[in-house]
């Protein structure tokens, strides 16, 4: 092999590995048809996140929403679609290689009971009804991702996990996440990007939560004949004032909650019981851990007090259950895939928002695995109430922001210019 040969091979290498580098994904033709795609199909993709919206998919329900993805995974040409034991829906899109492996993912959840109605409205840009952008937009946003991909038999370099999970809301405690992440495949996803809620945000920190009832108990009684005995309510009533007062950072946010009481029978008796349900959140898992303790020590101190009060032989006793935990998390200013988003939105001149939030991303992060959530684009307001709404103006950059995301992450083969 002479000297000039020598030269003339590293100079192809380096200049291939300098185009292959440097070249921004979305300068790509293909990508740049495949964006412009995602803007023209905008009309369908918000057509079928009204059809998704409209099959019910109450906590621990979501079947028959699961089986409507699972359709449209097998149409789209995903691979070995799948589901697994908890009630996720799965499907491969194979690159060249496994690794990187990411997944995509939407939930398939809603926070709405089965009795509800759900019919979407539309006035102008303007669709209402329960569940409308949570999270019928992510789920509508990673099926349009798919068809990008596929209509342009887009190769990529890693391989794609197409996933709508179960559990993301409250109750769900997301446990289709969790199950993911403990599957025999987990160990092999690189990084993890879920579509949730609306605009053009970028969740990177992962906000913490507990979630617990509380139920005090005592032998009840006549208001007037039994008075003197110590008094469930009461006692409910000195916790819920103690928790009033608590102190907590504005940063990291930390935040707590009474959300539900209840107990007694009537006005004039000394209830049996009495409960209330409480969630206690932060962005800080010590932040997150010295509330736990707080709220711990003040059911007890309230316990002790109204047992004192009365000093009857018949005390209160208490109980305290977990109705969820979520870890707390952030991810480095500087990781891999946050620098991916920027890239994407610099391409689509969008400003990057990075926001704290609970959402299935929580699950990765607290495992170390790179994760990040993005908004599906539009806008929309009263989430997870009657009267949700979506706006469907410029939505398609929900679209196009996932498929670069994702595209900046898994590579393509080859990045021509
Ligand atoms: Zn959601």
């Amino acid at each position: 092999m002479n000297l000039a040969f020598i030269k003339w091979f590293l100079f192809v290498c380096c200049s291939y590995h300098v185009v292959v580098a440097q070249t921004p994904v979305s300068q790509s033709p293909v990508i740049k048809k495949a964006l412009t795609f995602l803007e023209k199909i905008e009309p369908e993709t918000i057509s079928e996140q009204i059809l998704i919206c409209e099959i019910p998919a109450p906590p621990f329900k979501e079947e028959s929403r699961m089986v409507y993805i699972k359709k449209r995974f097998t149409e789209l040409g995903l691979q070995n679609v799948r589901v697994d034991e908890v009630g996720n829906i799965i499907g491969e899109y194979t690159g060249r290689s496994t690794e990187p492996l990411l997944v995509l993912s939407a939930h398939l959840d809603t926070v709405f009971p089965e009795s509800t109605e759900i019919k979407v409205t539309r006035d102008g840009h303007i669709l209402r009804a329960p569940g409308i952008s949570d999270d019928s937009r992510g789920l509508a946003v990673i099926l349009a991702v798919a068809r990008a991909l596929k209509q342009f038999n887009i190769q990529t370099e890693g391989s794609i996990l197409f996933v709508g999970t179960v559990g993301e809301e409250g109750v769900g405690n997301l446990r289709g996440v969790r199950h993911l992440f403990k599957d025999l495949v987990s160990s092999k996803i690189t990084h993890f990007i879920s579509i949730d809620d609306v605009g053009l945000k970028t969740f990177n920190t992962a906000v913490g939560s507990d979630r617990f009832r509380v139920t005090f108990s005592g032998i009840g009684g006549h208001s007037y004949a039994n008075f003197g005995i110590s008094n469930p309510i009461h006692a409910l009533g000195r916790t819920i004032a103690k928790f009033s007062d608590f102190i907590v950072p504005k940063k990291p946010k930390t935040t707590f909650n009474v959300g539900r009481i209840g107990g007694g029978t009537s006005v004039n008796s000394i209830a049996h019981s009495s409960w209330m349900e409480v969630d206690l959140r932060s962005e800080d898992r010590i932040e997150l851990g010295k509330l736990n303790a707080a709220f711990h020590k003040a059911v007890l101190a309230s316990l002790r007090e109204e047992n004192r009060r009365w000093n009857s032989k018949d005390t209160l006793t208490v109980e305290i259950t977990s109705l969820g935990k979520r870890p707390a998390g952030k991810l480095a200013d500087d990781a891999e895939i946050l620098n991916a988003v920027v890239r994407a939105d610099q391409a689509l001149n969008i400003k990057t928002d990075f926001r704290s939030g609970s959402t299935d991303s929580n699950i990765p992060i607290s495992l170390g695995i790179p994760a990040v959530t993005l908004s599906g684009g539009g806008g929309g307001t009263y989430k997870h109430s009657l009267r949700e709404t979506f706006d469907t103006r410029n939505s398609h950059l929900g679209t196009q922001r996932a498929l670069l995301t994702l595209l900046e992450i898994v590579g393509i083969k080859p990045v021509a210019r």
